[in-house]
């Protein structure tokens, strides 16, 4: 089975890879992988042991080669804004980092009855892409997350948190890493996160952010798998967002645009793009009137994202007068924009501020 665990060296299978048909093939009669699904993802059981309805014999082979245990929490922070963020250590002596926000009504833009948690997701440990003003970016790569590492971030947080298994919860992967960069393994891990047997959170509810990399948008967008796309564009020339975003050497901005004009949507929601404001970078209002222009003809929803300040990086908070001067701007026209308010700055958990790290 292709994308699974990924290294060798463990032997034990990580349970949170498999999707429930495969457990299924692997645990006749079927409804045996219900039952482990159920204990797994409706009451957050890690161990085998305490699945009481089901048979010693199947307890035995589950013990024998699968582990709930390649990822364990190394450590929680949480902020004094409501958010958490999570240290997660790996079966190999890696980390990689997950956040748990918490987000006003208003400010999810979703109904009162709407889920007011969203969990930021890692998808890579380190990232290839080397933004310019991301942290993650610039510890460099280490390797993908399997499906399984992704998934059990979810878990992890919602047990910590005691949230109902029908909570509903959004997913956004904008942690750590380019989630197009690991396909095979988040296209997997999207399909256990949705399973209505399992922890049931609808595609809808699941943002897949990108730097862009076109014939990876094309192929998610074939799959039609009914996730919501962001577009990290943070530039209107090439000439910036080649600095900004390297990614944008190999698939320029027409390039991104053109394939997105075809990626499927719910017909309830937008495409999103990401535009982290710099003071002095792309905060000026001929950038706004730019950004405009080239969005003419997208369902589009403009997510401004104020750059978050860290050590060794240049760039600088622009103030929020020239923010509020963009955001009006583009509202004038018709083009619906927010700015997201960080969230968990002072435990370095906002966008562009999560790496690898030891938990001390
Ligand atoms: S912003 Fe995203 S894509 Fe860019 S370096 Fe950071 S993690 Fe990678």
């Amino acid at each position: 089975m292709r994308g699974l665990n990924p290294t060798s060296k463990n032997t034990m299978r990580n349970i949170y890879d498999y999707t429930l048909d495969e457990l299924a093939r692997e645990f006749r009669p079927a409804y045996r992988a219900k039952q482990i699904y159920g204990w797994l993802y409706h009451r957050y059981i890690d161990d085998f042991d305490l699945m009481s309805n089901v048979s010693k014999e199947l307890r035995a082979a589950l013990k024998e080669s699968f582990s709930t245990q390649c990822v364990t929490i190394l450590k929680i922070e949480q902020s004094v804004d409501g958010s958490k963020k999570y240290l997660f250590g790996t079966h190999d002596g890696h980390s990689y980092e997950a956040v748990l926000l918490q987000m006003r009504e208003e400010q999810s833009g979703e109904k009162a009855s709407e889920a007011r948690y969203t969990i930021c997701l890692s998808s890579q440990i380190g990232c290839r892409v080397g933004c310019a003003f991301c942290l993650t970016g610039k510890g460099g790569f280490v390797r993908n997350l399997s499906a399984g590492e992704i998934v059990a971030q979810v878990v992890h947080i919602k047990r910590d948190n005691g949230f109902a298994p029908q909570k509903g919860l959004n997913i956004v992967f904008m942690g750590m890493g380019e989630p197009l960069d690991n396909f095979e393994n988040v296209v997997r891990a999207i399909g256990i996160l949705s399973s209505k047997d399992g922890l049931s959170i609808a595609p809808r509810r699941q943002t897949i952010s990108t730097s862009g990399i076109a014939p990876r948008i094309e192929q998610l967008g074939k799959l039609n798998l009914g996730v919501q796309l962001a577009l990290s564009l943070h530039a209107v020339n090439d000439v910036l967002r080649s600095k900004l975003v390297p990614m944008n050497r190999s698939y320029n901005i027409r390039e991104v645009l053109d394939v997105l004009r075809h990626f499927p949507i719910d017909s309830r929601k937008r495409l999103l793009f990401e535009y982290i404001i710099i003071k002095d970078v792309n905060d000026d209002l001929a950038s706004a009137k730019e950004l405009l222009r080239l969005l003419n003809g997208f369902k589009a929803k403009v997510n401004l994202i104020l750059f978050n300040p860290h050590e060794g990086s240049s760039f600088a908070r622009p103030s929020m007068e020239s923010v509020r001067k963009f955001q009006e701007f583009l509202l004038s026209r018709g083009l619906l924009c927010t700015v997201r308010e960080s969230k968990g700055l002072d435990i370095s958990a906002a966008c562009g501020q999560l790496r690898e790290k030891s938990a001390c």
